[in-house]
């Protein structure tokens, strides 16, 4: 395989996390044997299996490798063995801890219909064929993570709960800026999300993007929507969008209101991106939106499309192989109008399908790849 200064660590995880990893690895190693495209790969691990191994879901010398690398791609974490350990050692806190350390604000979730599928949405054909957006959302700070929260016993007596939600002008600055930036490489569009209407944060929100908008991105369409009528419109007229950006709370339900759309959690991969250091390079992590999947893991049954179309984002936003990534996209959609089908993709229109395992859907990805380059 080709050398290269190029850092991937990989982190497969629990579940159907190293199944669909497998796959994954064919198109890597096809990549470096046909496309020079090679990458010096460290591997380790997340979640349960940190857990199993270290007593803990991330090991600290796991934390440093994910820092020094240049992408992260993660399988999935979690599953039943492991539900009742302590809060502070459930698998998904090795992935909030990576999120947190590596500072990844920016989660890019692309919610797109492929024509094969459009009948696997529950959506009408006509509403989501060739649906293409981009949702991002403000991945580490608002209601989640704002302080104070917590429980007291209040002045009458009674128990209440409390969050807060709290953003600063920088934090909304710079995932509005990924948002801009990543649609001048699209259709040049960004409508922002929020309740300006009713919060203050709302309020905030709706004129950095404005100001930020004026100072630098002028050439880009920029529009606004409260973040209600926001989640109607998305089942309403979904193609009217190309890049939605929102704060974490409203981003985690508007992202999956949107995944629904394209029919199957199997087929979604995601990003999460840092800031920007001296050189321009982003910390990065890469990851299909799915869990574990403990009902089929070690079955052969996961689809192993939403971890291949991650490793597609990642050759596209954090190594510039925007034609590699072209090229693993269109395997995939070629693979699927062949009718190449997933337990999960079994849904509406089944005729001319072939039913298939994980490897099988593995292999055909690579077989498509050789007869396309
Ligand atoms: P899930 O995404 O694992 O599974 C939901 C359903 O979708 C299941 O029926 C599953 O079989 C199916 N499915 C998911 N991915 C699939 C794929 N690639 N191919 C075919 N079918 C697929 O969500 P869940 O069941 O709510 O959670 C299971 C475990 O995963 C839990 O421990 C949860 O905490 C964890 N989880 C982890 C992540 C993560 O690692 N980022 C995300 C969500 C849930």
């Amino acid at each position: 395989m080709a050398s290269s200064n190029r850092n991937l660590l990989v982190l497969p995880g629990d579940g159907i996390g190293p199944e669909v990893m497998n796959e994954v690895r064919k198109i890597i190693a096809w990549m470096g044997n046909r496309r020079a495209v090679g990458f010096d790969i460290k591997e380790d691990l997340v979640g349960g299996a940190a857990l199993d191994k270290h007593g803990v879901p991330l090991a600290d010398d796991t934390m440093m490798l994910a820092l020094e690398a240049d992408a992260v791609l993660f399988g999935s974490v979690g599953g039943p063995k492991w539900d009742t350990a302590d809060f502070s050692k459930k698998p998904e806190r090795g992935l909030l801890r990576l999120r947190k350390e590596m500072d990844l604000f920016a989660n890019l979730r692309p919610a797109k219909v492929f024509d094969a599928l459009v009948d696997a949405s529950s959506l009408k054909p006509e509403i989501v064929k060739g649906l293409d957006i981009m949702i991002i959302r403000e991945l580490t700070s608002g209601v989640y993570f704002g302080e104070p929260r917590g429980r007291q016993t209040n002045a009458k007596g009674e128990v209440e709960a409390f969050d807060t939600q709290r953003y600063t002008v920088g934090e909304i600055r710079r995932v509005c800026a990924v948002a801009f930036e990543l649609a001048r490489k699209r259709q040049n569009k960004v409508l922002s999300a929020e309740k300006a209407n009713v919060m203050h944060t709302g309020v905030l929100w709706r004129e950095e993007a404005t100001k930020l908008h004026k100072e630098k991105y002028a050439d880009v369409k920029l529009e606004h929507m409260y973040a209600d009528a926001l989640a109607m419109q998305l089942l309403r007229q979904p193609n009217q969008f190309d890049v939605i950006v929102t704060d974490n709370l409203f981003g985690d339900i508007l992202s999956d209101e949107a995944s629904m759309l394209t029919g199957s959690l199997g087929l979604l991969p995601s990003a999460s991106l840092g800031a920007p250091d001296a050189t321009g390079r982003r910390k990065a992590l890469y990851e299909p939106i799915h869990g574990s999947a403990p009902d089929i893991a070690g079955k052969g049954l996961a689809n192993p499309i939403a971890e291949t179309l991650s490793y597609a984002m990642m050759l596209r936003y954090s190594f510039d192989l925007g034609k590699e990534a072209d090229l693993v996209e269109t395997a995939v959609e070629n693979v699927l109008k062949a009718g190449y089908r997933t337990g999960d993709l079994l849904v509406g229109k089944t005729d001319g399908t072939k039913k298939v395992g994980t490897q099988e859907m593995g292999d055909a990805i690579v077989k498509e790849l050789d007869r396309l380059a």
